[in-house]
């Protein structure tokens, strides 16, 4: 396997020309989804990929995909990729590091005429960040099958633009059916967008799956009355049954410590008055753990406190649970050719579990997928102060170079 080294300075000087487009004035970017700013951005990304010979095809929600031959046509793509949208006060990293360090593995190889086994299929992602058009992760969501595309069309944003005429006025509606062209596997490169990577001083992080996460809301009732002359035996306390159950959500955390976490966020009290006793309650519970089996157990023992507490109480108790994402277990292969990867490129890192959503988590199931994140300072992201070094962004895509070649080795007769 030929050892082929990236360029630094010219990632470097491709991520910040390209933050020109949406700059702000505190130095991170504006570049919602399916605006003119996003078309500009998609017109240089185009532009970028044929002057090294890729054919460019975008499909019916405006993902596209630049496409690299490889020696067998035979074979389905080894994907890259990430997104270019970013949030209203982004960074310069989140998602845009992914695609231009893709673009980065694509120059590399072209300077030396390197041929992969694969073809090799370069992705950007439309409206991953889900701030003008939710949800997040809708262009890799329809791919995946997860969402339909008169769904996503559906979308609208705070201004009553839907998804379907956006699309239509930057033209980026494309003909290929979503998910027509199969990954053989897909690779994301991101920044960790968490603090953990910088407090070990590692460089990379070899992503092996994304957290489950389960949301509840619940309402408890109980009677207002009066603080001064009703007696403590004789209330029905609200807040005091919501406390109770905010401590043991913390404590359900811990008992399946380190990698579970359990957050209240969220309380509303009513009537909310220093003389009245609570008669209502809404809050939300935010649990997380990178194992379905876990959460169930969490969920478990959060159902049974619940009647318990209230009953101690002498309150009425609603619950529901309003989101349930499952935990998502990247393929064994693609991780060990990013760890394999990392290793060439003398780089420490560390196993780890995404906290965040991404493109990536959609992808996993229908190809084999992996991540690879390097670090951001102080874990700051979706900030336009959002900061990771040339020097780690060169780390990451060389990681990428090296995990897309040893993961291609496979196809070498
Ligand atoms: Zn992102």
């Amino acid at each position: 396997m030929q050892n082929l080294t990236i360029n630094p300075q010219r990632l470097w000087d491709s991520l910040m020309d390209t933050a020109k487009i949406g700059g702000t004035e505190k130095g991170g970017i504006c570049r919602l989804t399916l605006t003119d700013l996003d078309r500009q951005v998609r017109d240089w990304f185009r532009s970028q990929c044929e002057a090294l010979g890729c054919t460019v095809a975008v499909d019916q929600v405006g993902n596209m995909f630049a496409t690299r031959p490889g020696k067998r046509s035979d074979l389905s793509p080894i994907a890259i990729g990430s997104h270019l949208d970013t949030q209203p006060t982004g960074g310069k990293f989140d998602g845009v590091l992914g695609v231009l360090g893709g673009l980065e593995v694509m120059r590399t190889m072209h300077d030396l005429g390197y041929e992969t086994n694969a073809p090799l299929m370069l992705v950007n992602w439309t409206n991953e960040e889900g701030s003008r058009f939710a949800p997040a992760m809708l262009g890799s969501g329809v791919y995946a099958g997860v969402f339909d595309r008169a769904f996503a069309d559906s979308r609208e944003d705070r201004q009553g633009v839907k998804f379907g005429d956006a699309i239509e006025s930057i033209g980026y509606r494309g003909d290929a059916a979503p998910g027509s062209v199969k990954f053989g596997a897909m690779f994301e490169l991101h920044i960790e967008q968490g603090p953990i990577l910088e407090a070990e001083k590692k460089m990379v992080g070899v992503v092996t799956g994304v957290q489950g996460m389960r949301w509840y809301e619940l309402e408890l009732t109980g009677r207002e009355a009066h603080t001064g002359s009703t007696p403590m035996n004789l209330r029905t306390n609200a807040l005091l049954g919501a406390a109770r159950i905010i401590d043991r959500v913390d404590q359900i955390a811990l008992e399946h410590s380190p990698s579970a976490v359990g957050t209240v966020g969220l309380v509303e009290v009513k009537p909310n008055s220093r003389n009245v006793i609570p008669g209502h309650v809404f809050f939300t519970v935010d649990f997380r753990h990178p194992d379905d089996a876990v959460l169930e157990a969490m969920e478990g023992k959060l159902m049974s406190a619940i009647p318990a507490i209230a009953k101690e109480i002498g309150l009425e108790f609603s619950v529901k649970k309003v989101w349930d994402s499952p935990a998502v277990r990247f393929d064994p292969e693609c991780i060990s050719a990013v760890r394999k990867g990392t290793e060439k490129a003398g780089f420490l890192s560390r196993d780890m579990v995404s906290g965040a959503g991404h493109d990536a988590a959609y992808i996993a199931r229908v190809a084999p997928t992996t991540m690879i994140f390097v670090p951001c300072e102080g874990g700051l992201s979706h900030n336009e102060a959002e900061s990771t070094t040339p020097e780690e962004c060169a780390a990451g895509a060389q990681v990428l170079l090296n995990a897309v070649l040893e993961y291609d080795q496979r196809f070498s007769q």
